[in-house]
């Protein structure tokens, strides 16, 4: 039977990023095992690949602060390109109250020591994307560190530099079973046999309840369709400029090779494992763009490069980190709500240290990620999400 010191279910970014850090660590008996044929047919695949610290908790910032530097220094620690563009995240208000929010984010990040974030006046956003519609324009916050990574490069430097070093990777092999001897994990089955292992850890993604049932663990993470445009080249705008959020409707945007990348949060999506895009979402969103950058009224966009890809969301919209201490052995690194990407790395080293330490300094108190929180009724509360 096969063995190993530690079994990571699932092959996206965060899986990666866990097996990387776990191999560098000098634990090298390391298998990720993945359902598809190709790694990144998952969230990691349908990403917009934005990074940033611009949020509202000290923990989701702390998690910026780990991976947007790991981000910026990947090439020159891996050897192989993250594409880090720090180009930044621009949140344009419109109303005193957006203000007045950022203003007070702003304190906490700057007190966590994220000095490069700054407020801005309406007329210094206007220089940043002059094409902007700026009459109801109060100001904003910008951050330049932020940016935007490929989430595929990413995952596929961490898989192959953790193979380098001693992990494997299991293709088109499924987890269908999580076995436990008097409580303590013991093993999984799979749909290329059996594993013996005292780790698992579970970073299925959108899949992530899925995998927890396998071991008896009710996990609080439901699938969300986010569907995003990718427009046809259009010159109109500066390709250097930010991630701009209109926080009058959370419509943003950001330079994606020729031409933009266009996404909103539809307030009217429902959970479920729904993946197609809906042809009707690209007139709401051209609607919105245009009423904040005129120019955009010009923009074009094929439908069938459009996509839809699956946030996995906790109750908190925080990450889900941490051992389950009702099954020994058995760890999580689930619901990023929309922010798996950006906190790939954090998470990865978060794991890392938690199974080979017992503990971490990635973030002030891990355990208010834990697992166990939602049974205790101790949510976290982020604003901050796109
Ligand atoms: C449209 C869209 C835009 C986004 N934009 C951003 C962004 O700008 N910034 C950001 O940080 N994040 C963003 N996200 C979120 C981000 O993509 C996810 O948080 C991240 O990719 C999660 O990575 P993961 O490895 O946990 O999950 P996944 O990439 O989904 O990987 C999980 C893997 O587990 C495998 N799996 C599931 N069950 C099993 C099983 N039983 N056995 C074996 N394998 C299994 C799946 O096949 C899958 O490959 C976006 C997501 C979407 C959909």
């Amino acid at each position: 039977m096969q063995t190993a010191d530690v079994v990571i279910v699932g092959g996206g970014i965060v899986g990666s990023s866990i097996a990387w850090h776990l191999t560098e660590a000098g634990c090298r008996n390391v298998l990720i095992i993945e359902r598809e044929s190709h790694q990144g047919k998952g969230s990691t695949g349908k990403s917009m690949g934005g990074v940033r610290a611009q949020f509202a908790t000290a923990l989701n910032i702390q998690m910026s602060l780990y991976s947007i530097p790991f981000y910026a220094s990947f090439e020159e620690r891996l050897g192989l390109p993250s594409e880090y563009r720090a180009q930044g995240y621009l949140f344009v208000a419109t109303k005193p109250a957006h203000l007045e929010y950022l203003e007070t984010n702003q304190r906490l990040q700057k007190s966590l020591g994220l000095t490069q974030v700054r407020m801005l006046t309406r007329e210094q956003i206007v220089e940043i994307v002059p094409q902007l519609r700026s009459d109801d324009v109060l100001g904003g916050s910008f951050c330049p560190t932020d940016g935007f990574v490929d989430p595929y490069s990413v995952m596929v430097g961490f898989t192959t530099r953790a193979c380098e070093q001693g992990a494997t990777l299991w293709r088109s092999t499924e987890v269908t079973g999580i076995t436990s001897d008097n409580g303590q994990i013991s093993g999984l089955e799979t749909t290329r046999g059996a594993v013996s292992t005292r780790t698992v850890v579970n970073a299925a993604g959108p899949w992530a309840a899925q995998v927890a049932t396998l071991a008896g663990v009710d996990l609080p993470v439901e699938p969300l369709r986010r569907m995003l445009i990718p427009t046809e080249p259009f010159e109109g705008v500066s390709h250097v400029i930010p991630m701009v959020i209109d926080m009058t409707n959370g419509f943003h945007f950001r330079p994606e090779s020729l031409g933009f990348l266009l996404a909103w949060n539809d307030p009217e999506e429902t959970p479920g494992y729904k993946t197609d895009f809906e042809p009707s979402f690209i007139e709401k969103v051209l609607v919105r763009a245009a009423d904040r950058v005129p120019c955009f009224e010009n923009l074009a966009v094929n439908p069938k490069r459009a996509w839809a890809g699956l946030y996995e969301m906790s109750p908190d919209h925080h990450a889900i980190i941490g051992p389950v201490p009702e099954v020994p052995g058995f760890f999580c690194a689930n619901g990023f709500s929309g922010h798996g990407v950006m906190h790939a790395p954090a998470t990865g080293k978060i794991v890392a240290d938690l199974i080979l330490q017992g503990k971490t300094d990635v973030v002030n108190n891990v355990a208010i990620l834990s697992p166990g929180r939602f049974a205790k009724g101790e949510l976290l509360h982020e604003t901050a999400v796109l």
